[in-house]
C-alpha cells in the first residue's frame, strides 16, 4: 500500500514562497477531467493508494518532527510514502523517518541544484540544505544526484565530503550508468526540468531535462522504490496549470513504478 501525503510547507524557501499551495492543486490535476488515471505501464492510478490528505503543520521548527512522525507512522504500518511538497526542505524530515529505521537506502535526487549547502543565508534548514543535514546525521545513506547545473565550490566541497555521486546535466546519464543496488527513494525537485517544460517553479534554471527524460529514468529503475516525493511546484509561477499537470504525471508514474517494483 502507498500512502499519499500532502506537505503544505514553504517557509524554508530562499527566493519565493508558493509551494505550500501545491498539494491540493496537484491533486486536482491528477483528477482533472482533461486526462485520465492511466499509467504508462497499463495500470490505473488509485489502485493500492490511500490518500492521507495534507499534514497539519506548525510554522516553527517543530514542523520537521511533525513530518517525520507522520512518515514514521506510515512506515510502521508497512506502507510506502509518496509525498507532494512543499519546498525541498521537507525531504530532510521525510527521509529522517526512513533513516531512523536503519533502512539501507539509496536516494536518487532529481534537481537543478545540489541542495547541499551547510547553510544558506544563515538558515541550516533551507530548501538548499536538506541533503547536507541528512548525510551529516546518517553518513551511510547513499545519494545520487541527477540534472545538476548550478554546482559551485561550497556545494562541490560538501558533495566530496559526503561522497555524493553527481551526474551534472552536461553529463546527462543513460539509465544504465546509474548502476544502483538495493532499495531506492526518489526525491524529485521539479526544477530538474527545463523551465520550458515546467515554468511553475521558484527557480528557473535553463538547460534542464525534458519530462520524457525524467520519465525514462524513473521507468528504468528496477530496484524496489520505498518512497518518493515531488516537490517545489510553485503555482504562483505557473502558466495555465501546465506544471501542475507535469507534477501530477510524475505522481502517477512514480506510484505505478513503486507498485511494479516489489
Ligand atoms: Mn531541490
Ligand atoms: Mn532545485
Amino acid at each position: 500500500m502507498i500512502s499519499l501525503l500532502g506537505i503544505p510547507y514553504d517557509a524554508s524557501s530562499s527566493f519565493m514562497q508558493g509551494p505550500a499551495q501545491a498539494p491540493d492543486l496537484v491533486r486536482s490535476a491528477i483528477y482533472s477531467p482533461s486526462s485520465n488515471l492511466a499509467t504508462e505501464n497499463g495500470g490505473q492510478f488509485g489502485d493500492h493508494i490511500q490518500d492521507r490528505g495534507n499534514l497539519a503543520l506548525d510554522d516553527g521548527p517543530e514542523h520537521r518532527e511533525q513530518i517525520t512522525k507522520a512518515i514514521e507512522d506510515e512506515l510502521e504500518a508497512g506502507h510506502k510514502t509518496l509525498c507532494i511538497g512543499g519546498d525541498h526542505s521537507v525531504a530532510y524530515p521525510i527521509l529522517m523517518a526512513y533513516a531512523r529505521r536503519g533502512m539501507p537506502l539509496h536516494i536518487i535526487q532529481f534537481d537543478a541544484h545540489p541542495d547541499l549547502y551547510d547553510d544558506l543565508d544563515g538558515d541550516r534548514y533551507s530548501h538548499a540544505c536538506p541533503f547536507a543535514r541528512l548525510l551529516e546525521e546518517f553518513p551511510d545513506l547513499e545519494l545520487t544526484q541527477i540534472g545538476i547545473r548550478t554546482m559551485n565550490a561550497p556545494c562541490q566541497e560538501q558533495a566530496d565530503r559526503f561522497g555524493v555521486r553527481v551526474f551534472e546535466m552536461r553529463d546527462f546519464p543513460a539509465a544504465s550508468v546509474l548502476n544502483i543496488t538495493g532499495p531506492v527513494y526518489i526525491s524529485l525537485d521539479l526544477d530538474v526540468l527545463d523551465p520550458s517544460f515546467a515554468p511553475g517553479v521558484s527557480h528557473h534554471e535553463p538547460g534542464g531535462m525534458s519530462v520524457r527524460e525524467v520519465l525514462r529514468l524513473i521507468h528504468s529503475i528496477k530496484n524496489p522504490i520505498v518512497g518518493a516525493d515531488v516537490v517545489e511546484y510553485n503555482p504562483l509561477r505557473d502558466v495555465n496549470g501546465m506544471t501542475a499537470m507535469v507534477a501530477a504525471k510524475f505522481v502517477k508514474e512514480l506510484a505505478a513504478q513503486m507498485i511494479e517494483n516489489v
